[in-house]
């Protein structure tokens, strides 16, 4: 009596087994501690194109030709449990072979199941073939997107620096004309060599600028400590005219020093305190720079003025290429300073943004990531 219940009670959980493997969703087989398979459900036919009896008894080896079998069968030094121990709940990627010989690519994850016969071995074997393709897709997407962008920055470089060259030809010349011609032809023709050299000159900017705006995600200049003290002392020193002309009082509190690029840095100063100053009030312009750590590895740098102020829908927009808030009548400009400066931040994994307030000012932050816990 007692040994018929015992065998009830294996055929019962026998059977609660069998049920289980049959709804997993993945194929399932279940390997003896030869690596002969001795049970499996219907998505293991299907997946590997065998009918049931064929797989059975079979060397797992016939179906996962690499790897599996070498997890599974102990080398006498551990048991498979102790084998299956290091395994479990890690998903392993092997490839599968069919009845027909095409292979595909699977990921197992091993558990052990304890049996009358020993350790035995459940394998759900999962076809990631759509998962890979579409990783394949990925980084064939990606390497074509980088190309793409390369070359497009290779194109702005070149179309830049090569346009320079017959314009300042044409500028030159028309400077001449200018100079020698003035007064000596009717007011129409002043008028319009006037029009031809502002026009020149604004084109010069222009290209000056987008030259330094393809520079700025190129840059190939080595990563070094600069102090932020001093990059901003360059700074002013560059903006010597416009901090003369306005009156304007900069003042700052004390900066760390940071890995950048350092002309790069001096650049983003120079764009921020100049835009500082270039969009005041009529007020005297006063500007403050200051630094603060944020908690974690993060220092955010300020520039605050008391200028004309930024209304919030225009927030994002400011740092897009070519976009500006105001006309050329009223403040010289290309649209390109904010651009480059998100451009430099960005690539050093940082980031940029305003808060103000219409009338009464702008705050200018930008973060930047500390490297190497420094
Ligand atoms: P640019 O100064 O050549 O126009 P920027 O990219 O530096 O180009 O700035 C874009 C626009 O953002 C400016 O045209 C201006 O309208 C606005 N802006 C930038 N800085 C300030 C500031 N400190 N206060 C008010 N407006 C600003």
């Amino acid at each position: 009596m007692k040994i018929s219940r015992e065998l009830s009670q294996s055929k019962e959980s026998g059977a609660k087994y069998r049920g289980l493997l049959e709804a997993a969703p993945d194929a399932m087989v279940v390997v003896n501690h030869g690596g002969e398979i001795v049970l499996l459900n219907v998505q293991a036919e299907k997946q590997f194109g065998y009918p049931r009896d064929e797989l059975v008894g079979q060397k797992v080896k016939n179906i996962i030709p690499e790897g599996f079998a070498e997890r599974l069968i102990a080398d006498g030094t551990r048991t498979a449990a102790e084998a299956l121990a290091q395994q479990i709940g890690t998903g392993i990627e092997l490839s599968g072979r069919r009845k027909d010989g095409s292979e595909f690519p699977i990921e197992l994850m091993l558990s052990p199941l304890e049996s009358a016969e020993g350790t035995l071995v459940t394998a759900a074997i999962r076809n990631i073939s759509v998962r890979k393709d579409a990783e394949k897709h990925l980084v064939k997407t990606v390497g074509e997107l980088k190309r793409s962008n390369e070359e497009l920055q290779h194109f702005a470089y070149v179309a830049s620096h090569d346009l320079q060259e017959p314009l300042r030809m044409v500028a030159s010349y028309t400077q001449l004309l200018a100079k020698r011609y003035k007064g000596r032809l009717d007011g129409d023709a002043d008028e319009f060599i006037g029009y031809a050299v502002d026009g020149c000159n604004r084109m010069q900017g222009l290209i000056r600028d987008l030259l330094a705006y393809s520079r700025a995600g190129t840059n190939g200049k080595a990563l070094g400590k600069t102090s932020g003290e001093s990059a901003l002392k360059e700074a002013l020193t560059n903006l010597r005219a416009p901090i003369g002309e306005s009156g304007a009082v900069v003042s700052h509190d004390s900066l760390p020093a940071i890995t950048i690029d350092d002309t790069q840095l001096v650049q983003v100063f120079q764009n921020l305190v100049g835009n500082a100053i270039k969009y005041r009030s009529a007020e005297v312009p006063r500007v403050h720079v200051s630094a603060t750590k944020n908690g974690g590895n993060e220092w955010i740098f300020s520039v605050r003025d008391n200028g004309l102020g930024i209304e919030p829908q225009y927030f994002e927009r400011i740092f897009v290429l070519f976009q500006r808030l105001h006309g050329r009548e009223e403040f010289e400009g290309t649209g390109i300073g904010l651009a480059i400066c998100k451009k430099i931040l960005e690539r050093l994994g940082g980031r940029i943004w305003v808060e103000s307030q219409p009338r009464k000012g702008s705050t200018f932050y930008f973060a930047l990531p500390e490297r190497d816990g420094k």
